[in-house]
């Protein structure tokens, strides 16, 4: 599904538009141009489908060269390996704090027992290893072609979560993940890494960005003034009161 000039939705699950797997979040291609990313990689159990959709806008998978990942949650992180394998130089990009539970598959780190519990996951579902090829920084610029998109540290839905910044010729992006969503919208869980302070400090840093395309990982999307989700939240915070959850 084409979103606009460089931005395409190529998965999606339950909590979404149930394009591929229900475990999958959204997952979205960047086209740069000469080059393409991809934000997020699902939970791995609709990479067929998500390679499908990459191919019937017009991509071959050489043109992906990286995969951004918001944070290693299942549900984004757990189809990293299989599109590794599947796509040729693929680099895999995610932030510094929790780039070795990637490489090791460590599903204490990403709470996957507590995920199967809550029914989110079958019983036989693993977090598969997926190499890291560069662990992403507060503040760091990647170029992606033309485009470059700029990673945002933004911890508290949990560890080593962040938030992607894209600007094109004409608007700019914001792919939140799972730090914010439609409406102002949080996701507080009771799992160790959760952090509410973190996570309202994690909205305070997104204030005056003027995003006017706003990309989370579940749910409603905006094309336009994507800027008011995060005010939204910014009001519930600066009241002193927590912002609503998404359910
Ligand atoms: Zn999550």
């Amino acid at each position: 599904m084409q979103l606009s000039k460089s931005v395409y939705l190529v998965g999606s699950g339950a909590a979404g538009f149930s394009l591929t797997h229900p475990s999958d979040c959204h997952i979205y291609l960047v086209d740069g141009g000469g080059q393409a990313a991809l934000i997020d990689a699902g939970a791995g159990l609709g990479k067929t489908a998500v390679l499908e959709n990459i191919q019937s806008h017009g991509f071959s998978l050489e043109d992906i060269h990286y995969l951004f990942l918001t944070h290693l949650h299942a549900d984004h992180a757990g189809g990293a390996a299989g599109l590794h394998g599947a796509i040729k130089n693929l680099d895999v990009l995610v932030s510094q704090k929790t780039a070795f539970a990637l490489r090791e598959g460590d599903e204490a780190a990403i709470s996957l027992a507590a995920g199967k519990r809550g029914g989110y996951y079958e019983p036989e579902y693993h977090f598969e290893p997926c190499p890291v090829d560069l662990e992403l920084v507060d503040g760091q610029a990647i170029q992606v072609g033309e485009v470059r998109i700029k990673a945002i540290e933004t911890p508290g839905h949990c560890a080593g979560h962040m938030t992607f910044v894209m600007e094109d010729a004409n608007r700019t992006y914001m792919f939140s993940g799972d730090n914010l969503f439609f409406g102002g919208k949080i996701l507080l869980q009771p799992l160790p890494d959760c952090n509410l302070q973190e996570q309202i400090h994690s909205i305070e840093k997104l204030a005056d960005l003027s995003i006017d395309v706003f990309l989370p990982g579940h749910g409603c999307i905006s094309l336009q003034d994507g800027q008011r989700h995060i005010n939204e939240a910014l009001s519930w915070t600066g009241r002193c009161m927590i912002p609503p959850g998404f359910i």
